[in-house]
């Protein structure tokens, strides 16, 4: 009898701006594997607290409710969704008022204890934090993106993959996806980037950092579609079965 190939883990950090979420979501697609954006899940605990009047600037405050909402992420690359609490949060939590707050929300270390402990039930496939439709789906594994996925939230990840660009670059790609939702200009986009950056890698518990052994693309100069092929291709040289 033919055994099934253990499930692939794919973990892809770096900072905003690099490509991450659209790279992500193409490898997974391409390769058959689920999706999930761990960002998505921080924003969505920032969100809850800011419509639920807790003082985000207070990390006593935020530790206090941090095991309050319930967050579950669909990790369909086609259709990835976020819900909180039965509700919807794909839109609020791409604001500009969730992006200010979400740094200091994610330094809390009993919100990273909780989020980490999704991701990770995630992965494995349980049904915690997932959509229950996508537990039941046959997977062949999943890609996870992210800040501190090869460090800390699956550190035997099958293949670990760190994403850089120039904070030029990284700007002007937010802006982009930025354009009609906001008058968000290049330059403020920029200050506001390396802001969150300096706070998502200087913070005690668990910062941005490429994992030791993680492979670092630099996609300054290249097209989404060549770092896509870049990553698929580290993904079979793991996988030369799938
Ligand atoms: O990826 P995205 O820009 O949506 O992430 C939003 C924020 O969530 C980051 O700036 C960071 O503060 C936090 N984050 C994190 N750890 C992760 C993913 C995101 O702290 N694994």
């Amino acid at each position: 009898m033919q055994t099934a190939p253990a499930p692939v883990i794919v973990a892809i950090d770096g900072p905003s701006g690099t490509g991450k979420s659209s790279t992500s979501k193409a490898v997974a697609a391409e390769l058959g594997l689920r999706y999930l954006d761990t960002g998505a899940q921080y924003r969505a605990i920032t969100w809850w607290m800011l419509s639920n009047g807790i003082d985000v600037a207070d990390p006593t405050a935020v530790a206090a409710a941090a095991g309050k909402p319930v967050i579950v992420s669909g990790t369909d690359p086609a259709r990835s969704t976020i819900m909180v609490d039965g509700a919807d949060a794909a839109g609020p939590i791409r604001t500009q008022e969730v992006t200010a707050a979400v740094s200091a929300v994610s330094a809390v270390a009993e919100v990273r204890g909780r989020i980490t402990e999704l991701q990770r039930s995630i992965a494995a496939g349980t049904a915690e934090g997932t959509d229950p439709a996508d537990v039941a789906a046959p997977s062949r594994g999943i890609v996870v993106e992210g800040r501190d996925i090869g460090t800390t939230v699956l550190p035997d990840a099958d293949l670990k993959v760190f994403l850089t660009a120039s904070p030029e670059a990284r700007a002007a790609r937010r802006s982009g996806e930025l354009r009609g939702k906001d008058s968000a200009d290049l330059a403020t986009t920029r200050a506001a980037l390396l802001k969150r950056d300096a706070a998502d890698s200087g913070r005690k518990a668990s910062p941005l950092k490429k994992a030791d052994d993680a492979v670092e693309v630099d996609t300054t100069e290249l097209t989404l579609e060549q770092v896509v092929e870049c990553v698929v291709t580290l993904v079979r040289e793991q996988q030369p079965a799938g």
